[in-house]
């Protein structure tokens, strides 16, 4: 845990009037709501606040509070530049690694606006000038509460910003059942739950969003694409580029389908292999003290969470698998 003084935080703000708020690459549920919670609040300081993402978030965020203002660095490269250059002060949340918002990363190591991280990915990189990092938080949107909190402003917690943090806290813990959901956990969740938000409603509008072809490929993938490790207690997918047209795939599609193999009784450890834009996006996930994190950073040129992580490889699909076969007994 690091966490700078909200001393420091308050100052910085208070004389900050241009503020950028980033996340990571393939934006998620909770680096949109926690950039999207803390962008409505900056707001009702009037601050001239802007979030920028590296590259499209799936469409069943865009309907969170502040989304139409967001710019997409990928569609807009010259306003996302500008926008970061003319910042005076700068948070990255949700990621603690340059290389996580790809050539985004480039602009952020040139600037001299002050960066705040705030983050509960494992080891955070020496890029930010203030840290506000917690492992164990369930989400960055819990961190974002804390933080607000901390300043002052919980108060000032409404309906939009309760909206973006329920939003994160719920898609990074699995709709409240990983180990990282704590009694602060829910203790947020109920102190977000008095500004009037429903539960029901954001549950429905980020999971019972599905098109007809995404309930097949999942479908599909279960039934013709699951592989079990033999004699360990791992399964997996592959996915290529083919079967994901077939499909009419969307960004986010393949979101969640990773945990599946999990309620096979055993499984331990998950993966998923898929072949985007030229190289191979893999997500990991484990049960317990097997630490994916440690074997993404080590093996496949990744990290996140001991439970969750992610990684890439430059070679073919099958050659992947088949490194992660050779590789995942180390595990265990
Ligand atoms: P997902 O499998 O959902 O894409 O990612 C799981 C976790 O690992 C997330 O917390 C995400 O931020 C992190 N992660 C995913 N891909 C990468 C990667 O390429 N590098 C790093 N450092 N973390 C990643
Ligand atoms: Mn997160």
């Amino acid at each position: 845990m690091q966490k700078d003084s909200f001393l420091k935080f308050k100052n910085i703000i208070k004389n900050s009037e241009n503020i950028v708020i980033t996340s990571h690459w393939s934006p998620d549920g909770d680096a949109m709501g926690s950039s999207l919670a803390l962008y409505n609040y900056l707001l009702l300081l009037n601050k001239n606040v802007k979030v920028i993402v590296p590259n499209p978030y799936p469409e069943f965020l865009n309907w969170l509070p502040g989304h139409k203002q967001v710019i997409i660095h990928q569609q807009n490269p010259k306003k996302a530049e500008k926008t970061i250059n003319q910042a005076d002060l700068i948070f990255t949340l949700d990621f603690n690694s340059l290389k996580r918002i790809e050539k985004m990363g480039e602009l952020l190591e040139k600037v001299k606006a002050p960066i705040i991280l705030i983050d509960h990915h494992q080891q955070p990189e020496k890029y930010a000038k203030y840290y506000f990092h917690d492992v164990n938080a369930c989400s960055t949107c819990e961190l974002i509460f804390e933080f607000i909190s901390g300043l002052g402003g919980k108060k000032l917690i409404d309906k939009k910003i309760a909206a973006c943090l329920y939003t994160g806290l719920m898609t990074d813990t699995g709709s409240f059942r990983y180990p990282s959901v704590t009694t602060k956990t829910h203790m947020v969740i109920s102190e977000l739950l008095k500004t009037g938000i429903i539960p029901a409603e954001i549950h429905s509008a980020i999971y019972d969003t599905y098109s007809y072809e995404r309930l097949k490929l999942l479908g599909y993938l279960l039934s013709e694409k699951l592989e079990v490790v033999e004699k360990l207690p791992v399964a997996f997918f592959t996915i290529n580029e083919n079967e994901l047209k077939k499909f009419n795939y969307q960004k986010g599609d393949t979101e969640g389908i990773v945990n599946y193999p999990f309620s096979i009784k055993g499984i331990k450890v998950c993966a998923l292999f898929m072949e985007s834009e030229g190289i191979i996006k893999i997500s990991f996930r484990s049960k317990g003290k097997i630490d994916v994190n440690k074997f993404a950073r080590e093996h496949f040129n990744g990290g996140g969470h001991i439970n969750a992580a992610g990684g890439k490889s430059t070679f073919n699909l099958e050659e992947t698998a088949k490194k992660f076969v050779s590789l995942v007994s180390s595990l265990f």
